[in-house]
């Protein structure tokens, strides 16, 4: 190679971000110099336009620092790949863009999406399953339904998971589209090396250019003004140019602190769609599913209940995965097969309070999580059948679990009296003895307390 183009490469590799120099200067190859001209070689037609329309600039200055001044670049496409080419379309011609075979064109911009994240991957429950719909109608019909689609939840809910699910279905259904998926501190970092480098130009036609952008955590955007500012431009020039834009956010946009007015009423435009803590069912079904799709093992029902049932209020599938990594890699060590007491044994870090199972505060919590209620729910003087059966129920497990007397029990339910305790134990008896369902419910939450220990 000649010693001036590493030259130049060097140096272009300082002036872009390093995802774009992967991206689109480490296949670049230098040819020749003739006639005035330096021609370098680049894998396909989509490259040949790309770097033209978007990084002409850079590779002359390069080249203008290295002393190569006085010559033009000339861009040629490798020989096998000008043989596979398919005809051009004259739409593309003269909207200059890229009209690289789908495969090719598809590929970039597959590489910045997880392949592993399909919304066939995604287990559907009551907690998720608007924003998987919504997810869905993008993928039939980018920037036709909801735009923006503005996707929210916790940590580890399957934001990311979405995100690039949508990626992948759009790319599935639209190979000709230009996908593209950002965190927003990638897109805040490529920013401040655009306006270090004075390349605004190329960074707002790159982001302005593009048929879908998917944005993760745009929360980070906020307190940040120039980002916002910019950020603001790109999303007018995409809704205006009818393009789908989708983000994801931790929180719901006004409770994201520092985000301009002006981009939360964006943000509102076209669809929000959160998604919640899952429930314990919908969280077995997460667990059979991952344990069969990552790892080909069946867990059992048992099982996976019990796991589920010691994750926190606040569950988290990455941790419900960390399980089940732990459990198989315990079984498979150890040669035994999954049975609930090897999962007890495996996953003991992760249980909460384990020395105290039977403690007034975990069957409370218990109790409170199996109705879908809060522990000060169960704690207040609120009569409502819903809350006031919960807390008869909680009552009952504590005096039969728990070795505390009648006043114990009703000063740690918001300070009642010891009549009503034993009131709700013998009525809950009662019903225990008329009803089959009723049983089989309070034998199943007696269950899951004894599982803590
Ligand atoms: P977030 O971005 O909301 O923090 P992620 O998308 O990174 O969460 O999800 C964390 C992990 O949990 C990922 O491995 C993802 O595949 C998985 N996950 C989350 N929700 C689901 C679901 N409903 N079905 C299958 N996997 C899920
Ligand atoms: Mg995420």
């Amino acid at each position: 190679m000649e010693a001036f183009w590493e030259e130049v490469i060097k140096d272009i590799q300082k002036k872009v971000p390093e995802n774009t120099f992967d991206l689109w200067f480490k296949s670049l190859k230098f040819k020749e110099i003739k006639n005035g001209h330096i021609y370098l070689e680049v894998p396909n037609k989509f490259f040949r336009d790309w770097i033209d329309e978007n990084y002409h600039d850079i590779i002359m200055e390069s080249l203008v620092l290295s002393g190569m001044n006085g010559h033009s670049v000339r861009l040629t496409i490798s020989q096998e790949q000008m043989e596979e080419a398919v005809p051009e379309e004259p739409v593309f011609v003269e909207e200059r863009r890229p009209a690289a075979s789908p495969e090719t064109a598809t590929s970039v911009w597959r590489q910045r999406l997880k392949s592993e994240y399909l919304l066939d991957e995604f287990v559907k429950g009551p907690s998720n399953e608007f924003a998987k719909a919504a997810c869905e109608k993008v993928v039939e019909n980018p920037a036709r339904y909801y735009n923006p689609l503005f996707i929210y939840g916790g940590v580890g809910l399957g934001k990311t998971h979405l995100l690039n699910a949508i990626g992948n279905g759009i790319l599935d259904n639209y190979p000709n589209l230009k996908v593209y998926y950002v965190t927003s501190e990638e897109f805040v970092n490529e920013l401040v090396r655009s306006i270090r480098y004075e390349k605004m130009h190329e960074f707002q036609k790159k982001y302005r250019g593009m048929d879908v952008l998917l944005v993760d955590d745009i929360q980070f955007i906020a307190g940040k003004k120039q980002t916002q500012e910019e950020f603001f431009h790109t999303f007018n020039a995409l809704y205006e140019n009818q393009k789908q834009i989708v983000l994801t956010s931790d929180k719901i946009t006004k409770e994201i602190a520092g985000l301009e007015e002006r981009l939360r009423s964006r943000f509102e435009w076209g669809l929000i769609a959160d998604i919640d803590y899952p429930d314990i069912e919908h969280m077995v079904a997460i667990l059979k599913t991952k344990a069969e799709k990552l790892h080909n093992i069946e867990i059992s029902d048992e099982v996976a209940f019990f796991m589920a049932s010691i994750v926190n209020d606040k569950p988290n599938i990455r941790e419900l995965e960390g399980m089940l990594t732990r459990l198989i890699a315990e079984s498979s060590l150890g040669g035994s097969e999954i049975t609930l007491g090897l999962a007890r044994n495996a996953l003991k870090n992760f249980i909460r309070d384990k020395d105290h199972p039977e403690s007034i505060e975990n069957i409370q919590k218990t109790v409170a999580k199996y109705f879908k209620l809060k522990v000060s729910d169960l704690k207040s003087q609120k009569r409502l059948k819903a809350v006031a059966e919960p807390r008869q129920i909680a009552m009952y497990l504590c005096k039969k679990i728990s070795k505390a007397s009648y006043p114990e029990i009703g000063k740690k339910f918001g300070g009642k009296d010891h009549s009503t305790v034993i009131h709700a134990v013998k009525k809950i008896e009662r019903k225990i003895n008329e009803d089959k369902q009723f049983k089989h419910n309070i034998f199943s939450i007696e269950n899951q307390i004894k599982m803590l220990g």
